[in-house]
């Protein structure tokens, strides 16, 4: 890459950056969202390509978060660990890995129909 190249790059950088600042100081909701993000987890442009990938990564990660949260504290409540048996008779390690929307996390065996994790008594 070129010294001109970098410069020229550098310029529309901030030039975006500018029109952004201005933009943020005007639209009170792109302002808080803008503060909200932390773009070291952000690879690449920020066009909607690439933010809906970003999206995507970051709802993934709250669904496998609430996940590990919810089987530990339903390991919690019935007295035992991660991989005991669920009543569907495979170890709560066979789940899914993330978390449905209504809070369900279903076997991830083949074959297996069980729909929530739920953990024999110990
Ligand atoms: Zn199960
Ligand atoms: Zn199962």
């Amino acid at each position: 890459m070129s010294n001109t190249t970098d410069a020229h790059d550098l310029n529309r950088q901030a030039l975006a950056l500018a029109e952004l600042v201005e933009l943020a100081a005007r639209d009170e909701r792109l302002s808080a969202a803008l503060a909200t993000l932390d773009v070291t987890g952000l690879e690449g442009h920020m066009d909607p390509a690439g933010l809906r990938a970003a999206l995507a990564e970051a709802v993934l990660d709250e669904q496998r978060e609430s996940r590990t949260a919810e089987a530990e504290r339903r390991a919690g409540a019935a007295g035992v660990t991660l991989a005991h048996r669920c009543r569907c008779g495979c170890s709560g390690i066979n789940h899914d890995d993330r978390i449905t929307d209504d809070g369900r996390i279903p076997c991830a065996a083949v074959g297996c129909a069980c729909m929530d994790l739920e953990f024999a008594p110990a």
